[in-house]
């Protein structure tokens, strides 16, 4: 299929079909999930009541701690169809099993083939999968199936080791590579200190997977500014989760990843589980269409994104969702404002009187969140400092407690414990 009758797909996916996809999950779940059955019975749903997108709201939410619990009810087959476990990564909280059939890895793919082609992909390219393929990491399986589907060139090498990278980049001539953005920027800096023309390489384009490389407006952020400047590439980014199944990924216009119809329900939704508007921070909640293992209905995400209805430059008309904004459980009301620790960490990162930074968030005695940051200042003047207060009073509107610290002392804050990651963000509420 061209891109052109994919574009053409996506604009006719309509309301009506989507009717159709979730009466036949409603009566699916209802018929094999024994979480469902339950919920349904305990509110009073009839699976039958529930025909369009609007009955959907008679359906309670369901959350990830609700599948942490109960996770296996969540099983729609026999343990006999399950042919891949995969597992979220448990950043918050224990991980999470979600079991696909054979048929669920044949909607992975075709998701992931969507994917892809919304990213200029093409059976032209090749692409060099910077990540790893095991320990039940969905989204390698996805990626290298969706381009397979493409009938594109795979270069498994995994992530890590730079040298590797480029001496693969060297001899298979890649067109594209799959990688988290702060370690492409490792692979710059190798490339660097190794004399590498990178400019000069065979790959174009990035799809770039679990960190942002923009700001809410779609203007790159500090990473993705710092990759472009750099390399000369073109970067796509991409929204997923293991409980989704799906994919949400840019095109080239780079404006906030596509929602595929065929695929996810998606709603973004306030405290009292309603649709915001287009452009407000909500929770993304997905139900899933055409899952057979573990289908979702109404599953909140802990993520925090805005949404957007009007049609995209590159012609699809389906919804577009900003880039991750933070975790719900991350949020920290300050001040008559609300914050996410990622928006806050890319206003730190871009300022050079700034070298590094922790931020850490309490409750004080009543109950409210409060900020505090610390930081190593480019020098210890006060100068310095005032520049420092008049930029964070500019951007927050409010001011946090800062202080100021050397590189000794926050090396021990961000490399506590058995971290492997640099610690940024300190929950202590
Ligand atoms: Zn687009």
């Amino acid at each position: 299929m061209t891109v052109i009758q994919e574009k053409q797909k996506y604009a006719g996916t309509s309301t009506a079909m989507q009717e159709e996809r979730l009466r036949e999950l409603v009566q699916y779940v209802a018929a094999n999930s024994p979480f469902y059955r339950e919920l349904f019975a305990k509110h009073n749903i009839d699976a039958a009541g529930i025909n369009t997108l609007d009955d959907l709201y008679k359906v309670p939410t369901t959350e990830k701690d609700d599948i942490q619990k109960r996770n296996n009810d969540f099983l729609c087959v026999p343990p006999g169809k399950v042919v891949e476990y995969t597992s979220t990564s448990g950043t918050l909280g224990g991980p999470v099993t979600i079991a696909l059939t054979e048929n669920d890895l044949v909607r992975l793919a075709h998701n992931e083939y969507n994917s892809f082609l919304c990213a200029d992909g093409s059976e032209d390219d090749i692409y060099q999968l910077m990540l790893t393929l095991d320990r039940q990491f969905m989204a390698g399986i996805a990626y290298y199936s969706g381009i397979r589907k493409i009938g594109a060139g795979i270069i498994r090498l995994g992530p890590g080791v730079p040298a590797l990278q480029w001496e693969t980049i060297k001899r298979l001539k890649p067109t594209a590579i799959v990688a988290v953005p702060s370690f492409i920027l490792k692979l710059i800096n190798f490339a660097k200190e190794n004399n590498i023309d990178i400019n000069a390489s065979s790959v174009k384009k990035a799809i770039c997977i679990g960190e942002n490389i923009r700001n809410t407006d779609f203007s790159l952020n500090m990473l993705g500014k710092k990759i472009t400047e750099a390399w000369d590439i073109h970067l796509y980014s991409t929204y997923a989760s293991t409980e989704m199944q799906t994919a949400f990924t840019e095109c080239s216009e780079g404006a906030g990843g596509h929602c595929q119809p065929d695929l996810v329900i998606v709603e973004v939704l306030d405290e009292n589980d309603k649709q915001v508007e287009p452009g407000t921070p909500g929770e993304v909640t997905i139900t899933t269409l055409g899952v057979e293992g573990m289908p979702l209905l109404r599953y909140k995400t802990g993520d925090i994104c805005m949404y957007f209805d009007e049609p995209c430059a590159c012609g699809r008309t389906t919804l577009r969702l900003s880039p991750l904004m933070g975790r719900k459980k991350q949020m920290i009301k300050f001040k008559g404002t609300t914050l996410y620790p990622p928006a806050l960490f890319d206003l730190l990162a871009e300022r050079e009187e700034i070298m590094d930074f922790v931020v850490e968030v309490y409750s004080n005695d009543i109950g409210l969140d409060q900020v505090s940051l610390y930081l190593v200042p480019a020098d210890n003047s006060e100068e310095c400092d005032h520049r420092i207060r008049a930029y964070l009073q500019a951007r927050l509107r409010v001011s946090p407690h800062i202080k100021y610290v050397t590189p000794e002392q926050i090396h021990k804050m961000q490399f506590n414990e058995a971290s492997r990651k640099a610690i940024k963000f300190i929950d202590r509420r």
